[in-house]
């Protein structure tokens, strides 16, 4: 795991499913990002939702990660991270980058 050791927010299922990346105007037309979320449904489906998949795997919760790994993004859109709970419950509008984590890195 590439995990920031010095992550603000902590990467756990719990995150993962909150984080609303999967729904951002950035990644919507990116196939990479699509697919590794068909995947993640996949694996939700087949029973194995108590496991914290990979991070490489999961196309959101880059606060936590940092850089997303797909290159197909679409940063000209809205960062939708302000809509997130996790946003709010880590006071994200406080931290350095703001916002388009999966472009700038995770928030420290
Ligand atoms: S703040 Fe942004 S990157 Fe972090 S979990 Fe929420 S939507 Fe995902
Ligand atoms: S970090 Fe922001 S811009 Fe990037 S996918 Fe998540 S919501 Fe969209």
């Amino acid at each position: 795991m590439n995990t920031c050791e010095n992550a603000k927010v902590p990467y756990t299922l719990e995150n993962i499913k909150k984080c609303m990346c999967p729904k951002c105007p950035v990644q919507a037309d990116s196939k990479c990002a699509m697919d590794k979320l068909d995947n993640l449904m996949k694996q939700y489906e087949s029973g194995s939702e108590g496991n914290v998949p990979k991070n490489q795997d999961v196309p959101g919760v880059y606060c936590s990660t940092g850089r997303a790994t797909c290159q197909d993004l679409y940063p000209e859109e809205q960062c939708i991270c302000y809509t997130c709970a996790v946003w709010k419950e880590y006071h994200l509008q406080n931290v350095k980058p703001t916002m388009y984590f999966c472009q700038r890195g995770g928030a420290v």
